[in-house]
């Protein structure tokens, strides 16, 4: 059996990649493990189309969801490598925090700046721009975008420059 991927303990295994990676990048989907469900919302706000898995589930069914949807499936579950369906579907965080689990992905090949703010974080729609009679919170200034299902707006305001800061610092793919 090939060798199983696990990020972070082995650099000398790169670029043993899960198969879903080896689509162009921007193409890639997520599937975040209930322990990362912060992640998820980082991976929408770069642009990355991501599913956070229900708290509970078995593995076999969050296995079995992300070789349905072809998602990467995100997790820092060791043990999940054990399943036979899990190698090439799942990736174990192996560091501690947003900002080492960053780093790892981006060693996947994940771009920070992919498309930052397309997505709703919240429930990963595709933001659109928000019609003109939906009433705007105050503070909030154009352009505004929207998510149609949550009806959550987003602007350019102090809280997504932070975010998108962040993220340019994080990099990825196409950081010279
Ligand atoms: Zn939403």
């Amino acid at each position: 059996m090939d060798p199983i991927p696990v990020i972070g303990e082995n650099a000398s295994q790169f670029p043993m990649v899960p198969s879903f990676m080896q689509q162009p990048v921007g193409e890639a989907r997520f599937l975040t493990d209930e322990m990362l469900a912060g992640l998820a919302r980082w991976l929408r706000a770069a642009g990355y189309d991501t599913v956070q898995a229900p708290a509970g589930g078995p593995d076999r069914a969050l296995v079995a969801l992300a070789v349905d949807e072809e998602r990467l499936l995100l997790t820092r579950d060791r043990a999940i490598l054990d399943r036979r369906q899990a190698v090439g579907v799942a990736v174990v965080l192996a560091g501690e925090g947003l900002d080492a689990w960053a780093a790892e992905l981006a060693a996947l090949g994940v771009d920070w700046r992919l498309a930052p703010f397309t997505r709703c974080l919240v429930c990963n729609m595709a933001l659109v721009d928000a019609p003109a009679a939906v009433p705007l919170p105050a503070g909030a200034h154009p352009p505004v975008r929207w998510c149609p299902v949550c009806r959550k707006p987003y602007w350019r305001g102090g809280h997504v420059r932070r975010m998108e800061a962040r993220l340019i610092r994080w990099g990825g793919a196409s950081v010279p």
